[in-house]
């Protein structure tokens, strides 16, 4: 049999049904289950999204069986209704509609009144009693059809319109007479026939096919294709059409068109939201030419509509789980349902209504009653809508991570005018970091913290930032730089403190001498007011208003159910006591990654050890500008310790290449020399020296501490005594040495022995007690492949994906952005779904990971494992850390709840992921028996049952699982 290309839906029963969005599209899917629940809809058809897909890969051509299909439906529809399209006497019209699987508001086209022609006018003019209406709705068709079918102009049209109504000495439409009307509709004929050389189409068949067209047509319209490129909508066959049963809104003040939320899309308020506008059609509504009615209002002028749209409401809130957005029209005081589908709403909102839907009924006992009572309402969605309609596992799935996200950052306040917005666009660069930041444009990270210590906004403005920037960066309300990804420096470091990012703006040309920028043909100088918004990537000229949402209490009460369900722990990436108390009123749980060498750029004086340490030449002048930064170091610490207040931390030594710490013009050189007081010379040959030609694969990481051990015992000595002072005073603490960038298991013993020499020493001398854990970054491939041997030598793994993307896919970071944006654009080469360095890939380098994982347990059981990259804070990164059986994840504070959340979510997901229930104790048992696992570990610092992870899962099942999820949670979505 032929593919079927056509749905029925009337008479309370429909052939499509709510889950076939793909065929049917979401307002045919929509149509379709709203009949089969009994909601009162007009009857129609729906011509499928595969026959759209079919007309573009053939021509333009209908499938062959399709214009019997329709003909067939059309019957079917005349018979339901007992009227024929076209009639002379009392026509049936119908609307025809767009709908695919995705909403694209705006995109796409509808033409409503199809069917009446000269003759029909008049019928349907007899028919209802009422010319006016009959002329107005022919008028309405003729000028949809001219411009959506043929594609005429429209403001043509409305001229025409606008004159008669001032001929006529018209204020609004509803002064005009029926001849006005039949006046215009002859007008609007003429003007059709004058532009297409044909006269306007009295055949309803030939009226049909046209609209048909024009619906498949709008799929591939300019606006629509760009609408699916910059949405990221991939892989839909096409839009499907739906041909409907006209009922008339504009049929005198009983009737009325309008639109509804099924609860309030700002707030998330249960409360029943909307407009309405009595006596019109269609899009009359949005189109704003009469101030609608508000749905509260409705209920004093005309209640029984109010009380038909409540039942509605119950119902379909009930029945889809979910807040709706509905379209409806009114017909002499009866309903009918046109559209509904899952409503969009403000980020606050999606967390009240979540909880709320999970933990308070749609409606209350006594209002079900009544609306059962007045059988509006069926007692068994009465029943179901007076509790709560959805679980928590279910409340906590429906967030997505941009939730979390919008709802801590300043936004560009919603209410500012649209028009003005878009005249002050300078530009779009790549949205690194959301929220939005205005200020004075500085372009250097000095005047950055001299204006900010002034008082003074701003915006740092840079082709590019480098650590030495981080001072200004952070006393900027915003960055702003030409080149860049969204890995790029300066969106690394601004994401960690949620800061406004706008990167990548490569129009953008910067003069630094002169103190200007250009953007697109405009120059702003020094000191003038920039806005950014970093949600979207855009810039604009002067200060903006921004507004700071407000979190919502449901938002804490989500929360608390995510860490209730989730089993990966949840720590966060922080340099800094400020950026460490942050992260804990996010929800981190200890710090996976403090990284020590932001500290030596923190002040003048420590910029100039650092330096003095590195210049040095001999090692008794190397020990003694370490010595100088011990106190430093040692201060940074009894600062985090203290702000974490037990939880644990992991501290990675010294890191990156020690040239990033020195300066490289001749200015600054000579500067460092005079105030070392040695000669120029030595300064600038020991810069020299210390260029590499491949320095991320060169000196850096641990190889520093091999050739430098006194640096490895300054850092540990001042993590140590930091420690013990700390605990001295009361506090309890957790420390964690990471060595970072091992490549081998003797490598690091060399330096897990002498860190535990060096704090053993010094606990010791305290007469103290503190335990401490010694362990490394797996960050290169050969580490993770001799995973099993650097575990006896570590007591934990952090996985640094950063490093270990770079080097198991041979992609650097900072140049990637040159192609990567091919590679992973689903328009060009579409090599990759993501950026690997915004989620992990899966098939390389977390199956390395996978192993690694294995590997090490095998030699040790209990070793402790985590992640500290940037991968860390990314849903299905995070999703992956959980099956592959992690103990944490660690990210960014800003993304911590947005982890919290991933975590709940893989658990839900996965179903067995987080065995918490009588199950859980047998495992546990059986886990405690065979192996060495310590019954008590630093990072167990909740009191919930902590479940042993099943031995590391073999990397297929793993992998199936991540898939898994993220496949269980596409549909979760879609739902
Ligand atoms: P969009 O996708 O732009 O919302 P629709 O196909 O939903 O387009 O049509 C827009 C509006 O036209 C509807 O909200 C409704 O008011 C009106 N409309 C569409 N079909 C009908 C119909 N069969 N009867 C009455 N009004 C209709
Ligand atoms: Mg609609
Ligand atoms: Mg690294």
């Amino acid at each position: 049999m032929a593919s079927k290309f056509v749905y029925f839906f009337g008479n309370g029963k429909a052939e499509g049904r709510g889950d076939q969005k793909q065929l049917l599209g979401g307002k045919g899917a929509g149509l379709a289950e709203m009949t089969n629940i009994g909601l009162p809809v007009p009857g129609g058809f729906t011509i499928t999204t595969e026959a759209c897909k079919h007309y573009y890969d053939n021509g333009k051509q209908w499938p062959a069986s399709l214009e019997k299909e329709v003909r067939a439906n059309l019957s079917k529809l005349e018979k339901a209704c007992r009227k024929k399209l076209g009639d002379a006497n009392d026509p049936l019209l119908v609307s025809v509609r767009s709908g695919s699987a995705v909403s694209m508001p705006g995109m796409m086209e509808t033409v409503l009144n199809l069917g009446l022609n000269d003759r029909s006018v008049e019928g349907l003019a007899k028919a209802t009693g009422n010319a006016r209406f009959a002329w107005d709705s022919y008028r309405r068709f003729i000028q949809m059809y001219s411009t959506v079918v043929v594609g005429l102009p429209k403001d043509v049209l409305e001229e025409k319109l606008h004159h008669l109504k001032e001929k006529a000495g018209a204020a609004t439409d509803a002064d005009l007479s029926p001849d006005h009307w039949r006046e215009l509709c002859g007008e609007f004929k003429a003007f059709f026939e004058a532009q297409t050389g044909r006269p306007f189409p009295q055949d309803p068949w030939a009226q049909l096919e046209g609209a048909v067209n024009a619906v498949f047509g709008s799929w591939m319209a300019d606006k629509a294709v760009t609408y699916r490129r910059v949405e990221r909508i991939h892989g839909l066959p096409g839009t499907a059409v739906n041909i409907c049963q006209m009922v008339f809104g504009n049929m005198g003040e009983d009737s009325g068109t309008g639109v509804c939320f099924t609860r309030n899309p700002s707030t998330g308020e249960n409360e029943f939201y909307g407009d309405l506008l009595m006596n019109a059609q269609g899009e009359d509504v949005v189109a704003g030419i009469r101030t609608p009615l508000q749905l509260v209002d409705l209920a004093k002028t005309h209640p029984e509509v109010y009380e038909q749209l409540c039942g509605v409401r119950a119902m379909l809130e009930t029945h889809y789980k979910d807040m709706q957005d509905l379209e409806f029209t009114v017909e002499r005081g009866k309903l009918y349902m046109l559209q509904c589908r899952s409503g969009k709403r403000s980020p606050a909102a999606s967390f009240r209504i979540a909880v709320e839907q999970a933990s308070k009924p749609v409606i209350t006992k006594v209002e079900a009653a009544r609306l059962v009572k007045k059988k509006y309402l069926s007692k068994r969605y009465a029943d179901a809508a007076s509790k709560p309609i959805i679980n928590r596992e279910a409340a906590i799935l429906r967030i997505k991570p941009v939730d979390i996200d919008r709802l801590f950052h300043p936004v560009i306040d919603p209410n500012y005018d649209a028009k003005s917005l878009s005249t002050k666009q300078l530009g779009i660069g790549i949205n690194a970091v959301p929220g939005a930041a205005s200020g004075q444009i500085v372009f250097t990270a000095p005047t950055a913290e001299q204006w900010h210590s002034e008082g003074k906004k701003v915006i740092l403005v840079r082709r590019e930032t480098s650590p030495e920037d981080v001072g200004g960066m952070h006393a900027a309300e915003g960055i702003l730089t030409a080149t860049g990804g969204k890995t790029s420096h300066a969106a690394v470091v601004a994401r960690g403190w949620g800061k406004c990012c706008v990167v990548g703006l490569g129009a953008m040309r910067i003069d630094e001498k002169n103190r200007t920028m250009s953007l697109n043909g405009h120059t702003l100088s020094e000191g003038d007011y920039l806005t950014l918004d970093g949600a979207e990537g855009a810039v604009y000229e002067g200060e903006l208003p921004l507004v700071t949402p407000q979190l919502p209490e449901e938002y804490h009460t989500l929360m608390k159910w995510c860490d209730e369900i989730r089993r990966l722990r949840v720590r966060t990436n922080a340099d800094t006591p400020y950026d460490a108390e942050n992260a804990i009123r996010m929800g981190a749980e200890g710090i996976g990654l403090c990284r020590t060498e932001h500290m030596f750029f923190d002040t003048e004086d420590r910029r100039r050890a650092i330096q003095e340490m590195i210049v040095a030449d001999a090692l008794e002048t190397r020990q003694a500008a370490l010595a100088k930064l011990l106190p430093f170091q040692r201060q940074d610490f009894i600062g985090i310790f203290e702000a974490m207040d037990g939880r644990p931390v992991t501290i990675r030594l010294v890191d990156p290449p020690l040239h990033e710490f020195v300066p490289h013009d001749e200015a600054k050189q000579r500067d460092l020399a005079e105030n070392l007081g040695v000669p120029y010379e030595k300064i600038r040959d020991r810069v020299e020296q210390l260029h590499e030609t491949n320095p991320m694969l060169g000196h850096r990481g641990c190889r520093l501490c091999i050739t430098y051990p006194e640096i490895l015992d300054m850092q540990v000595r001042a993590i140590i005594e930091a420690a013990v002072e700390v605990r001295r005073r009361g506090v309890k603490v957790a420390p964690e040495i990471m060595i970072p960038l091992c490549i081998d298991a003797k490598e690091l013993k060399i330096l897990t022995d002498r860190t535990r020499l060096v704090a053993d020493e010094i606990i010791e001398g305290s007469a103290m007690k503190l335990s401490y854990l010694v362990g490394t970054m797996i960050e290169t491939p050969r580490a993770a492949l001799t995973a099993d041997k650097v575990a006896e030598v570590s007591d934990f793994f952090s996985f640094g994906t950063n490093d270990l993307t770079q080097t198991v896919m041979s992609l650097s970071r900072d140049d990637a952005g040159r192609f990567l944006p091919d590679y992973v654009d689903q328009n060009k080469a579409a090599i990759f779904k993501d950026d690997p360095f915004q989620t992990l890939d899966l098939e390389g380098v977390g199956m390395l990971m996978s192993m690694a994982i294995e590997k090490g347990r095998s030699t040790k059981r209990e070793l402790k494992i985590g992640i500290c990259g940037e991968h860390g804070g990314d849903g299905p990164s995070v999703r992956f850390c959980h099956a592959a059986g992690m103990d944490y994840v660690s990210c960014s504070p800003y993304r911590v709840p947005i982890a919290r959340l991933a975590a709940a979510q893989a658990v839900i997901e996965g179903g067995k992921g987080a065995p918490r229930t009588s199950a859980s104790v047998k495992t546990r048992a059986a886990a405690a028996k065979s192996s060495v696992r310590p019954a008590k570990r630093a990072t167990t610092a909740k009191a919930t049952p902590k479940p042993v992870r099943s031995k590391s899962m073999p990397l297929a099942a793993v992998n199936a699982r991540a898939k898994t999820s993220a496949k269980s949670k596409a549909r979760a979505r879609a739902k």
